[in-house]
């Protein structure tokens, strides 16, 4: 089927750190698709203050799922609203309780799964330091501070957050493992699913490119 005779709809999916922010915006800017990003609409509430928003703060805060009926509601909601254009989802869904009820109203066409070695990860995001006052993050390696340790701009302390220490990387791997490896046995079982491997999402790029190249195609 090609873009000629229907929107084509994408899934996204891969672990925290496994690139997919990366892979993501390169295939919207690549094919010009609707970006639908579930983490980032509901924070758009959050920081909106809006019913919805007040609801789910909670678990965005704690890290844990929100709950499937509030989610497949909203989803469902938001990509009745894509007018006209194929879209890119992302972050949804993360359950088989979801998959289920968007495959009953809008069935996805192609299952992009990122698939990265949890050691790659966990080594990825040991390298991230942050300056707390500011947001600045600096990446050993990619982006290093001047001085080891310190931010550029205030010559103050740089901190590792909580949760890019190793255990707990680790840890919400095997929690992202343990719900996500059956949303990917369902849609392996539907025959759509493609998996691509590699350390880096530039690593990773051409493979994407060359599996969707041809569903694009005018
Ligand atoms: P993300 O930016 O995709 O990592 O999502 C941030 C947070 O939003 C998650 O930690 C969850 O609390 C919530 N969230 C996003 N998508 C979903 C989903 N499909 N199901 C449940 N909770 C979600």
């Amino acid at each position: 089927m090609t873009a000629t005779s229907k929107l084509l709809k994408t899934l996204i999916l891969g672990a925290p750190a496994s690139g997919k922010g990366t892979i993501s915006s390169r295939i919207v800017k690549k094919y010009n698709v609707a970006h639908v990003s579930s983490g980032d609409k509901l924070r758009d509430h959050i920081e909106k203050q809006t019913d919805l928003g007040k609801e789910v703060k909670k678990y965005l805060n704690e890290g844990k799922l929100v709950p499937d009926n509030v989610m497949i509601k909203f989803m469902i909601t938001e990509l009745n609203k894509v007018e006209n254009k194929p879209w890119l989802l992302d972050g949804f869904p993360r359950t088989v309780g979801q998959a289920d009820a968007l495959w009953k109203v809008q069935p996805v066409d192609i299952v992009v799964n990122l698939v990265v070695p949890f050691d790659v990860i966990i080594d990825r995001v040991k390298d991230r330091w942050v300056h707390l006052a500011s947001g600045r993050v600096y990446n050993i390696g990619f982006n290093t501070p001047k001085v080891e340790g310190k931010d550029d701009v205030t010559g103050e302390d740089l901190v590792q957050r909580p949760d890019d220490k190793p255990e707990a990387v680790r840890k919400r791997l095997e929690i992202y493992d343990s719900i996500t490896r059956p949303v990917i046995e369902f849609y392996k079982q539907k025959g759509i699913l493609k998996e691509f491997e590699g350390r880096t999402s530039d690593e990773i790029w051409p493979k994407v490119t060359a599996y969707l190249d041809p569903f694009f195609k005018k």
